[in-house]
């Protein structure tokens, strides 16, 4: 390790010793999203106590998870089918699932353990984002159970880029809730609520005071995309 790159390290254990202070103080939890980031900032941070990273390449996620073994490994983007085996074999939770079809194949990859998964909502109803419509979220809740190696954990959602993040938040707040109070309880998982996973380094303060479980930090935590890489 040269001088630069010491410095860079110990700056951003500096960084994350105040945000995830924070973020457990409002009773969250941290995901470092580690996708930019290369290997010797996951390296840092695991040494000095973080486990859970998300990574949004499927590849990556499988290499890191077999170089770091200590840490679990979050799947956060898009998944397309033909990269199921990975999350199914190697994520330690699954945060976008939005259709039954890739649920299933990435199902079939699980062994000897359930993996948690989150259902993503595009709660702002945009066009073209991912996820699935709040009307949807039921549906695909009865779908999941069909398939115990699936672990439903709870909802996830990303605020609209130039939109209201407050609202979004709290409609996913709302939507969890009517889940909760109605036939749709966790199956098999005690009395356990539902989680919610939103807030990103735009808006996470926001999101931790609409009631977020976990939020996802990459840029506030890692730097800006350019200088990492
Ligand atoms: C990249 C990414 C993040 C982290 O974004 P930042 O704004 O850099 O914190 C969080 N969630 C998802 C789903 C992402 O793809």
């Amino acid at each position: 390790m040269n001088r630069d790159m010491d410095r860079d390290m110990l700056g951003l254990i500096e960084r994350w010793r105040v945000l995830r202070a924070e973020v457990e103080a409002a009773g969250a939890s941290l995901l470092a999203v580690s996708k930019y980031a290369p290997d010797e900032a996951v390296a840092a941070l695991l040494e000095a106590g973080q486990r859970d990273f998300g990574e949004s390449r499927p590849q990556q996620l499988r290499d890191r998870a077999a170089r770091f073994p200590e840490a679990r490994f979050h799947m956060i983007g898009p998944l397309q089918k033909n990269k199921a085996k990975y999350v199914g074999r190697h994520a330690a939770m699954w945060h976008s699932v939005e259709d039954a079809a890739t649920a299933h194949l990435v199902a079939r990859h699980v062994r000897d353990r359930r993996l948690p998964v989150l259902v993503q909502v595009n709660v702002a109803r945009l066009p073209d984002r991912h996820g699935v419509l709040p009307e949807q979220v039921e549906p695909l809740m009865e779908a999941l159970r069909e398939l115990p190696a699936l672990e439903l954990r709870g909802l996830m959602c990303m605020a609209p880029k130039d939109g209201d993040a407050r609202r979004a938040f709290r409609d996913l707040r709302h939507l969890r809730d009517r889940l909760a109070g109605g036939s749709l309880r966790r199956p098999a998982s005690g009395d356990a609520p539902l989680m919610l996973c939103m807030g990103m380094s735009g808006d996470w303060r926001v999101a931790l005071e609409e009631g977020s479980d976990m939020v996802r930090l990459g840029s506030a935590l890692f730097g800006p995309r350019a200088t990492m890489r």
